[in-house]
């Protein structure tokens, strides 16, 4: 690993100011993603700003009907928390199911959120409930915050802060994890809510991505058996030693079922 410069700002503020002067630097959350990134020799920064421990970042709070969670939340104090559990259980659930304890209690909401990879959990529950992400300077629509394969709207000076998710009727995720990582070989969230029915897939394609077929076909009746023979294309689809694009598309049909009768 290159050698880079450590920083340890008091505050948001601090933080943009140190990236703003980095000549190629990078937020460290958790680091569950940049360190072994940098670790295979992918990324090099010449600076790291913590954000890690920053007061602004923290906290799990209701307003109204949102539930507004800190970016700098591990995974394992959103799956422990009664006030998650109580608002969105499908929230608490899907973080109990990231990786393994030592992932889960240094790896960060907003970590994933900016890492954004195809594979990643959280970018389908916030994509699915029609969440908003925080920064220091804006609020992004889930829909216009994810751009493709580890790409975000984020410019790379921006800080997540937070994600308000509103309260959705129902809502539940299914995943089918690779067995080593247990990242999602394909993941499917489920939402009914204020803003309709959304679904939204990760693992199978090159970024998480709303299936209008899916959505549709709950749109009319929100029950497993409305999915009967809706098909998923696998145009587009991930295919690789692990599993074809076929596969995939077939896995998550499979996996809406099961994620919509989940929702009782
Ligand atoms: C063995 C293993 C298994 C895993 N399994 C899963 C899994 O099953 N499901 C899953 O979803 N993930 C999985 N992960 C990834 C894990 O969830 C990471 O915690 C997460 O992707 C990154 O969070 P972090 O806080 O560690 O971020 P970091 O690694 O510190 O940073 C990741 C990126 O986000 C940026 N960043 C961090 N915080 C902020 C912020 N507040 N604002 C703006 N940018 C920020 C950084 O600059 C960097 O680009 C796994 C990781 C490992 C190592």
């Amino acid at each position: 690993m290159q050698d880079f410069e450590f920083h340890r700002p008091e505050n948001v503020a601090g933080a943009v100011t140190a990236q703003k002067r980095a000549k190629d630097g990078k937020f460290l959350g958790g680091g569950q993603s940049l360190i072994p990134v940098m670790k295979l020799g992918l990324a090099a920064p010449s600076d790291l700003v913590s954000v890690a421990g920053l007061k602004e970042l923290r906290g799990i709070r209701r307003e109204g009907k949102d539930l507004v969670v800190g970016a700098g939340t591990t995974h394992a104090e959103v799956a422990g928390s009664a006030e998650v559990r109580a608002a969105i259980p499908a929230l608490a659930d899907l973080a109990a199911h990231i990786g393994d304890p030592q992932v889960r209690n240094r790896g960060t909401l907003g970590g994933s959120l900016a890492h954004d990879d195809p594979a990643a959990d959280y970018p389908a529950a916030v994509l699915a409930l029609g969440a908003t992400v925080q920064t220091d300077r804006r609020t992004l629509a889930a829909d216009a915050f994810f751009v493709g394969m580890f790409q975000t709207a984020l410019q790379p000076d921006e800080v997540i802060v937070a994600v308000r998710f509103p309260l959705p009727e129902k809502a539940a995720y299914a995943k089918f994890p690779h067995p080593a990582s247990r990242f999602a070989l394909a993941g499917v969230f489920v939402a009914k809510g204020p803003a309709g029915v959304r679904v939204a897939v990760t693992g199978a394609g090159p970024g998480v991505f709303r299936s209008k077929e899916l959505e549709a076909a709950l749109g009319k009746r929100f029950a497993p058996d409305a999915l009967q023979g809706v098909a998923v294309p696998k145009d587009g689809l991930t295919g690789d030693p692990f599993g074809s694009a076929e596969y995939r598309a077939h896995l998550v049909s499979v996996l809406a079922r099961r994620a919509v009768a989940a929702c009782g």
